[in-house]
């Protein structure tokens, strides 16, 4: 892969709900190229899909912040460059940042990056990421066991040394 920009910051959220209609964010991870990087857990009082309950919230343990906060934290960590932010199956990513900042407040480039789309492209099944397929993984040298899946900030990590990886 070659990139058309290095103004790239990898994120990964996880949320209540897989319908966007009831669903909000629960925690986002950000990292920049640099490996520069923001977690953030969020204040939530909704209820949660069955999903959630089982394979989420038992990793959720830092301090909550207000969502008015977090959208503070997150703009002074991104500032005025407008970076292009790639997630692997963005589109709920996507929707639940969209609502969190408000459609007319995105500190980002408006065009999100699907990271499942550039494998796709590339000729690599989007799967062998998703599954953390081994042959895969240990093709390109990067180790997933070393992060823990569902954690948004360590799901980031992992998507940041994946790109780097294939961009070599
Ligand atoms: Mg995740």
């Amino acid at each position: 892969m070659i990139p058309l920009s290095d103004n790239v910051i990898f994120y990964d959220t996880e949320f209540s709900s897989l319908d966007p209609y009831v669903g909000e964010i629960l925690s986002i991870g950000l990292v920049k190229l640099s490996g520069e990087s923001l977690y953030l857990e969020l204040e939530y009082s909704g209820e949660y899909s069955t999903w959630v309950k089982e394979n989420i919230l038992g990793g959720l343990n830092g301090p909550k912040v207000k969502r008015e906060d977090a959208v503070k934290k997150i703009h002074d960590f991104i500032g005025s460059e407008r970076p292009y932010l790639v997630a692997n199956v963005n589109c709920y990513d996507a929707v639940y940042t969209y609502k969190l900042f408000g459609i007319d407040d995105q500190p980002f480039y408006w065009l999100p990056l699907d990271f499942a789309s550039m494998l796709f492209a590339h000729g690599m099944d989007p799967e062998n990421y998703n599954k953390q397929e081994q042959s895969f993984f240990e093709r390109i040298g990067v180790d997933p066991t070393r992060y823990h899946q569902h954690n948004a900030l360590d799901d980031a990590l992992l998507l940041r040394e994946t790109y780097l990886a294939l961009s070599k």
